[in-house]
């Protein structure tokens, strides 16, 4: 009863991969939080307090599907903001928190231009990105948001533009691997980040055991029963298992000539955080 993704040409993979997806749009985010019982949350945090983001920053995440990603990275850098406000204000107690604002507000559009950051949200699935804008406008999170339909593969961005390039839980779905970390390290300025989150490899045997069991007898049955689609998610399950190892990933990209490259396991390995700079 597997989905046959193995057997699929390439061509036809990328098309499976778009009707999947298409599918699974609407119900994604409820969907997302049913079946790794909300710990998605708890990664993609893992995620922004690695990256760390400053005022400023430009973020290119890479199938970004509903955008979780890119929230996050402005509401990171809001509060970093924030913070940095506060700080001053109690070393100036002599202002007032007006005149601080008015301090800030100068310089972040004044002389070294404005240091806004901006996070753009791509994705090869139309409709993933519209369920992404629609959260966007209902949240009032639209400014300094953009929505670009693009496959990784293939960037529909200049070279050398992003401080930081995100990749979660999407590389696994790309047909060649290679050429999109090549993008990646073309789209990155010297000495931006690359970084990404994706299912990996569970080492502990009693935690491994667990897992497939969860994977392969209880996310179809969550699939059909929430989203009316079992082949769709497993498919999801079968793509995790085909992907490779912590290790192998790392040469990966390395090879494609990232430098200091390491990865964190989350979760005993479910999840790795892979990350490394453009020089
Ligand atoms: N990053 C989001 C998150 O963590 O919630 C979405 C992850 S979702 C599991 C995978 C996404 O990869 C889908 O939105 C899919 O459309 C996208 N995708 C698949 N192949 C792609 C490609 N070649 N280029 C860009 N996006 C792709």
């Amino acid at each position: 009863t597997h989905f046959g993704f193995e057997t699929v040409p390439e061509a036809e993979k990328a098309k499976r991969v778009y009707k999947v997806f298409e599918n699974v749009a609407q119900n994604y985010d409820v969907m997302n939080d049913a079946m790794s019982l909300g710990i998605h949350r708890l990664w993609k945090d893992t995620l922004l307090h690695v990256m760390n983001p400053q005022p400023g920053a430009r973020l290119l995440d890479v199938a970004g599907g509903t955008g979780d990603i890119a929230f996050r990275f402005l509401e990171y850098i809001r509060s970093q903001r924030e913070r940095q406000r506060r700080h001053v204000a109690r070393s100036m107690q002599a202002l007032s928190w007006k005149d601080i604002s008015d301090v800030y507000a100068a310089r972040e559009g004044g002389e070294d231009g404005p240091r806004e950051s901006r996070a753009v949200v791509c994705d090869i699935n139309k409709e993933m990105l519209k369920v992404g804008k629609q959260k966007a406008d209902s949240m009032d999170m639209s400014a300094g948001l953009s929505w670009v339909v693009g496959d990784a593969e293939e960037l529909p961005f200049d070279d050398e533009q992003f401080d930081i390039y995100t990749v979660a839980f999407g590389i696994r779905n790309v047909t060649h691997i290679d050429q999109a970390l090549q993008e990646a390290l073309r789209v990155l300025k010297p000495g931006g980040r690359f970084m990404c989150l994706e299912f990996s490899k569970v080492r502990d045997p009693v935690l491994a055991r667990l897992y497939d069991t969860y994977s392969f007898k209880i996310i179809p049955v969550l699939g059909e029963v929430i989203a009316g689609d079992w082949k769709s998610y497993q498919y999801l399950v079968e793509s995790i298992r085909r992907f490779p190892d912590q290790e192998e990933f790392k040469r990966m990209i390395e090879d494609t000539g990232f430098y200091c490259v390491r990865y964190h396991n989350l979760t005993g390995g479910v999840v790795a955080l892979h990350s490394g700079y453009k020089l």
